[in-house]
């Protein structure tokens, strides 16, 4: 699951009521959907929340959930399978800032930069683009241009 090795995945569950408090140190790392008119099966959202020193609790969402407990070397993995895409525009973000990651999630090498738009020159967050049409994502559209090229379709 989550490219994880077997021996830190500690254990799995069906998903469930989330029992994580609002304040309970948490990391949410979302599926970076950009093409508007992709439906994707799996999951969109994943939480990774701190039980104790070695036993991290992980929810995860979408049109697949269930939860799993990892060892403190299956976050690593974790955040490898999903945070390490080198693309301009990743498949994955991380949605906690960097300012309030906990100290036992590991910081990731490096973050995504602003895309251009192609209609208007402006700077976009790679998590704001949209990328329709394009399996190679190289239409790119800031959201207030996408509107209006979509009203002109
Ligand atoms: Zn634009």
């Amino acid at each position: 699951m989550f490219d994880i090795s077997e021996s830190n995945i500690i254990e799995q569950g069906e998903a469930g009521e989330l029992f994580g408090s609002e304040d309970q140190s948490k990391v949410r790392i979302t599926r970076n959907q950009t093409e508007p008119n992709l439906i994707v099966d799996g999951v969109d959202i994943i939480e990774i929340f701190h039980e104790s020193s070695n036993r991290f609790r992980v929810e995860y969402w979408g049109y697949m959930s269930g939860r799993l407990w990892l060892t403190r070397d299956g976050v690593s993995e974790l955040k490898q399978s999903f945070l390490n895409d080198q693309e301009e525009i990743p498949g994955w973000t991380l949605s906690t800032e960097l300012t309030e990651l906990p100290d036992w999630f590991p910081v990731p090498e490096s973050l995504p930069s602003p895309v251009i738009c192609n209609e208007c020159g402006s700077e976009v967050s790679v998590t704001e683009v949209v990328t329709p049409w394009s399996e190679d994502t190289k239409n790119r559209y800031c959201p207030d241009c996408w509107s209006s090229v979509r009203e002109d379709l």
